[in-house]
């Protein structure tokens, strides 16, 4: 067995190791939570698959694991590059969005799923997935300096019984919206690396309620979450968004929205040279009616808008859909 284990396998020893060296972990997102618990399990020895929608921005930097010379590159690309350097294991990296359209080809053989989305209609998909697949997820998030932590594990209370009621899209804070302290993205992903390697190996025990910092005031609380008798996933297995109907998503992120068909044909070159975008083989940048959209080669589009009518127009005028 590789020097590399060698404190943790006097910690637990050489079995747990290997359990750990034969898992696969999904990381859904590939910013802050998603670098840092990817770091700590690629050098803990497990193999993962990480995938992310975006490219690396300016702002990631300030806490997360990418170089300047990564800017601009798919994020999930960069950080398998970066955690290579340093470890061992299989990395797969998947320049995807999770929806209705791919999550079955993404959950595929997976033993569990780090949570470090940043928006919550894949997260309430994830909860579904999870649910229907009797795949577990631990649940992260990071705004401000606050910062909270849920082991989900499939059988018992679900994310929809934490948070029932679906929150109006623009709702809710995001870190582009409101900030973060980079010390509440560590902490929360150490908790998320930690409960996944505990699950993989069984050593310690796993705490299930929710886990809550506050960051400014060095504040921690455990809150015991209780199954709700008519929560419509765990209980009605109702999964709306997995099963929602149209052949086209158009969600708000943190960028502005994120348009994507059930399956498109698009030509990227042939869109690039139209539109006088600049493309890198992978995906086209391009300016339209003064917003900046990336456009990438299943047809989705991401639009820097916060109006969803134009964002939908837009689609409609470079796509056709
Ligand atoms: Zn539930």
């Amino acid at each position: 067995m590789s020097e590399i284990y060698d404190r943790q396998i006097k910690l637990f020893g050489e079995k747990k190791q290997q359990k750990l060296q034969d898992s696969l972990v999904l990381v859904l997102g590939c910013g802050a939570l998603g670098n840092l618990v990817a770091n700590n399990l690629a050098r803990a020895g497990a193999g993962l698959r990480l995938v992310d929608r975006d490219v690396v921005e300016e702002s990631n930097l300030h806490r997360t694991l990418f170089r300047k010379e990564d800017l601009g590159r798919p994020k999930a690309e960069a950080l398998k590059e970066v955690l290579e350097q340093g470890s061992e294991v299989e990395i797969e990296a998947l320049l995807n969005d999770f929806n209705r359209f791919t999550w079955e080809e993404i959950i595929e053989d997976v033993d569990i799923v780090a949570d470090c989305l940043d928006s919550m209609l894949p997260r309430y998909l994830l909860n579904e997935v999870s649910v229907k697949e009797e795949v577990p997820f631990v649940h992260g998030s990071a705004v401000k300096a606050d910062g909270r932590v849920k082991f989900f594990d499939a059988n018992n209370e679900c994310f929809r019984c934490l948070y029932p009621r679906r929150p109006e899209p623009g709702k809710l804070e995001t870190c582009s919206e409101s900030g973060v302290i980079n010390s509440a993205t560590s902490l929360v992903s150490s908790f998320q690396s930690n409960m996944i390697i505990k699950y993989l190996t069984g050593f310690g025990s796993i705490n299930k309620d929710l886990l809550v910092f506050d960051l400014k005031n060095g504040d921690f609380r455990s809150v015991r979450v209780n199954r709700r008798k008519d929560c419509v996933v765990c209980n009605e297995k109702k999964f709306e968004i997995m099963e929602g109907g149209d052949d086209i998503i158009v969600e708000e992120t943190c960028e502005g929205f994120n348009v994507v068909p059930k399956s498109a044909d698009v030509n990227l070159q042939k869109i690039s040279e139209n539109y006088n975008g600049e493309y890198n083989e992978v995906f086209v940048t391009l300016t339209f009616t003064g917003k900046k959209v990336i456009i990438f080669e299943n047809g989705r589009m991401q639009i820097n808008t916060n109006d969803k009518k134009e964002a939908r127009s837009i689609y409609s005028k470079i796509i056709g859909l």
